[in-house]
């Protein structure tokens, strides 16, 4: 632009005033992001010319399976992550360790005694106590909310009780999976079954976790699919009596050692100020957790692995942690919080992966005016992937500790895609995602992350 102008100067006052009218031409016009164009389009053109990110996940799911906290399927995918760390050049590798909850689910099985005999598709919650060896037999109630159990409390006394409450949102209708079996337990109940927590899926359970009460009684308790608890729904609205027996093994070991994975780019001017990126390792006991969460892993992981093979060091250090334990027991979250505790002023941003990585819109952010102003502004470099919508908040189980008691700016990223079909089932494997979208997913999270750590001034 400036040499254009220049080009058509006849005399020498005339050039003089055409190159100051250029250099205020290229202050007005030259914005600070104009800088990362170039940068953002390599990430880009890197990250959706492979199947990197994709093949690695399926390596992941495929070598190791589940990974849940306290298995050696996580012990050893956690060793695996740290060297596949090391060989793409990433620095400071390093295995944080972290004691975290051993819940086994052991053998299980729901089955109806009455009216016949058949068999129903379950799983038991996590963090749910077992049944006797013989099982738990008794007469379901089924229940449509808490109100309801409410209403029928006295009907629910030595009854197995059934929430069959549809989703709606996830926060909306976890409440019945993570409090309903001890709420059940405060009216009499001797064991609880809830509804799965997801759309109908061809008569798929998922489990996840449930929480008890200090002051009810333990009573084990576990998922069915929503067409079971519809069709249960359905005898009991007939007036039949339903008789089912629940068998469950589960138990808790003892604390087991894991580790947060941890590497970097360390910055090349401000090294002490670090942007961190992540997803969590570990996953249920039922699939190969590739969308929950192990595909946040892999974009997040990307982003650092990108920069090294463009050779793109940014002024402040990029650092991705893969945290332990967040489905039962989040104390990776909690570890890393109180490792960095002092170092916490010094975290830019954090940004999580963890709604699966479908085709990316962009990323939910939390933090200051100034700050969304930012993030806006290098949004726009993801346009051409559809990545640059930024919504009312950020957030994610994991970086939740550390922002809380940072006040961190917190990134999340967004995707299309019916995660909460697939979340906690047996059905989560790698085949439910498009290598395309997730190469996406992790340009969008490279060039976010790229950016901010390397910007002249700091994200406020
Ligand atoms: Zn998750």
């Amino acid at each position: 632009m400036n040499g254009m102008r220049a080009r058509y100067c006849v005399s020498a006052l005339g050039c003089l005033t055409g190159l100051l009218l250029a250099s205020e031409t290229l202050v007005a016009q030259d914005h600070w992001i104009d800088a990362y164009r170039e940068p953002a389009r390599r990430l880009i053109e890197e990250s959706t010319s492979t199947r990197f990110a994709w093949e690695r996940l399926a390596e992941l799911g495929d070598t190791f399976g589940h990974r849940l906290s306290g298995s050696k399927s996580l012990e050893a995918a956690i060793q695996w992550a740290a060297e596949q760390m090391k060989k793409d050049g990433l620095e400071n590798v390093r295995l944080e360790p972290v004691k975290v909850p051993h819940w086994v689910r052991g053998a299980e099985s729901l089955e109806l005694t009455s009216p016949g005999r058949h068999t129903l598709v379950m799983l038991g919650l996590g963090n749910s106590v077992g049944t006797p060896v013989a099982g738990i037999e008794a007469e379901v109630i089924v229940v449509r909310s808490f109100a309801d159990l409410r209403g029928r409390a006295t009907e629910a006394q030595g009854r197995i009780v059934l929430y069959n409450v549809p989703f709606t949102n996830y926060g909306e209708t976890v409440q019945y999976r993570a409090d309903g079996p001890s709420r059940a337990a405060s009216v009499g109940a001797i064991a609880a079954l809830v509804r799965s927590v997801g759309p109908p899926g061809l008569r798929t359970p998922h489990t996840g976790a449930l929480r008890y009460a200090e002051r009810s009684p333990q009573i084990p308790a576990a998922a069915i699919s929503t067409e079971d608890a519809d069709r249960l729904q359905r005898m009991q609205d007939r007036g039949t009596v339903v008789r089912v027996r629940l068998k469950m093994e589960a138990k808790f070991l003892p604390d087991a050692d894991s580790f947060n994975v941890v590497g970097e780019v360390r910055g090349r001017e401000l090294p002490d100020e670090v942007v961190v990126v992540g997803g969590h390792f570990d996953s249920w006991d039922v699939g190969t957790g590739s969308t929950d969460d192990g595909g946040g892993c892999v974009v997040t992981w990307e982003a650092l692995r990108l920069m090294k093979k463009l050779s793109l060091r940014p002024r402040r250090t990029v650092r991705v942690v893969l945290w332990t334990n967040e489905e039962n027991g989040l104390r990776g979250a909690l570890a890393y919080r109180d490792r960095y505790r002092d170092e916490l002023p010094n975290h830019v941003l954090m940004l999580e992966s963890d709604s699966g990585v479908f085709r990316p819109n962009g990323f939910g952010f939390s933090g200051s005016d100034a700050g969304r102003l930012r993030i806006n502004e290098i949004a726009r470099l993801l346009a051409g992937i559809g990545a640059d919508r930024i919504g009312a908040s950020g957030e994610g189980a994991d970086i939740g500790p550390s922002v809380q008691a940072g006040h961190i700016p917190a990134l999340s990223l967004e995707v299309d895609g019916n995660y909460f079909l697939l979340h906690h089932t047996p059905a989560d494997t790698v085949d439910k995602i498009d290598a395309a979208d997730m190469a996406r997913a992790a340009a969008a999270v490279a060039v976010m992350a790229y950016v901010v750590a390397d910007m002249p001034e700091r994200l406020k």
